[in-house]
């Protein structure tokens, strides 16, 4: 077993040590959500001070040219795609995921006319599953949407499969697919791959290229750290460029907006994606928050993530057999960065840990979730925090009937 002090000569050695201090995080707080809500990095403050004090309230409308304001969706593109394994140009951020999965959906299904089914998976996140078949419905021709069982995804491909929505790492239980298999796979019958990477982002080493991925899309406040309703990202493999129509058009993403032409025409390259107005303090926080990015990679988080998991996971193993049903896969290749752990009071579970510090969430109808996020967490959070969850099972403190009533947010 694990002791304490074998996880605080880890954090010693520890190369996301000085990246700690970053954040600005709660004295006493262990913070396991940062799945859901990533944290405030001190970078975020800084820039958002200077785009509120300096490019606002000083340059007021000149910073539209002169802080480079109009050019942002694109320059934090850039920024953002060393992380999916994207290149220069091909990366938008923009809007929020829903809706940037709305216009690659949109746009591939009029790319492919002859084939009227589009895929998805039946777990997949409710908002990925409404607006899939909202934009089948405003195609204006009959698509069939079929929310599978994504182990049975390969008895579903053939030729009349337009396009295959995948969450690349499953929110409830931490599963990670195989991202360059099952876009190959759907490439062979012809049809077009989305993947979802809200929880892949940030967490996992992506390769959009290597997999010769479609269309991609993630969210910026969850393992990114871009601050409550950040702007999302979306990926479009630069042969799709100028073909993929933006099925949701506006002035920003016409090729001279100030032109102020009655008809439209789509800008080059990723900006025809763009539909209106940047949200420019909101794109300054993600931009600070991609500053700690800038000091590590993928492949570094990658470790430390499967070395907290693991630790986790092994830690609750130990100390409560038998208590929890373990849900995230074993096999670190179908791992992402989160631990789900199955319990019946899951609900309890979650608050009693939560007015103890322990910061995780709860999914309905019974998971208990933890997000591993190797900028911010030490060894030594894992285990207070695995021995906080002992204290909460052993005195029952999960069945206070406080916990009972569910909040809004869970
Ligand atoms: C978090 C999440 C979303 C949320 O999308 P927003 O439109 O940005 O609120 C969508 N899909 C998945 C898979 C998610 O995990």
């Amino acid at each position: 077993m694990t002791t304490r002090d074998e996880c605080l000569a880890l954090d010693a050695s520890d190369p996301f040590a000085g990246l700690r201090d970053e954040f600005l995080l709660r004295e006493g707080e262990i913070y396991l959500d940062g799945n859901s809500l990533g944290p405030v990095s001190k970078s975020v403050q800084r820039r958002v001070a200077e785009v509120i004090d300096t490019e606002w309230a000083q340059g007021l409308v000149r910073s539209w040219n002169a802080a480079g304001w109009m050019d942002a969706p694109l320059r934090l593109g850039h920024r953002l795609a060393p992380l999916i394994g994207a290149r220069e140009g091909e990366v938008l951020v923009a809007d929020s995921l829903t809706f940037l999965l709305a216009k690659i959906i949109g746009g591939s299904l009029e790319l492919k006319t002859e084939r009227h089914v589009v895929i998805t998976d039946a777990v997949n996140f409710h908002s990925d599953l409404y607006i899939v078949a909202a934009m089948a419905r405003l195609a204006g021709r009959d698509i069939v949407v079929k929310n599978i069982d994504r182990d049975t995804l390969r008895e579903h491909l053939d030729e009349d499969v337009a396009l295959v929505m995948l969450t690349h790492v499953d929110f409830r239980t931490g599963e990670m697919l195989d991202l360059a298999g099952i876009t190959a796979d759907v490439h062979a019958v012809g049809a077009l791959m989305l993947w979802d990477f809200a929880h892949s982002a940030g967490a996992v080493p992506l390769d959009v290229t290597g997999a010769d991925v479609d269309f991609a899309a993630g969210c910026g406040y969850k393992y990114l750290n871009g601050g409550p309703g950040a702007p999302a990202f979306m990926y479009v493999a630069p042969r799709w460029h100028g073909v993929l129509r933006n099925p949701l058009p506006g002035w920003l993403g016409h090729a001279r907006p100030f032109d102020f032409e009655p008809t439209y025409e789509s800008a080059p390259g990723m900006r025809a994606y763009v539909t209106s107005s940047p949200s420019v303090i909101a794109l300054g926080a993600l931009e600070g928050a991609l500053d700690v990015w800038d000091r590590t990679t993928m492949a570094e988080v990658r470790v430390k993530s499967l070395a907290l998991t693991d630790l986790f996971i092994s830690l609750v193993e130990e100390a409560l057999p038998g208590v929890f049903e373990l849900v995230t896969p074993r096999e670190h290749s179908r791992r992402g960065s989160q631990v789900a752990i199955r319990h019946d009071q899951g609900y309890g579970v979650v608050q009693a840990l939560i007015d103890r510090g322990v910061i995780g969430d709860f999914r309905a109808p019974d998971i208990c979730r933890f997000g591993f996020t190797p900028l911010y967490l030490r060894y030594v959070d894992v285990y207070d925090a695995v021995r906080i969850l002992v204290d909460v099972m052993t005195t029952s403190a999960y069945l206070d009937e406080s916990f009972a009533v569910r909040l809004a947010v869970t």
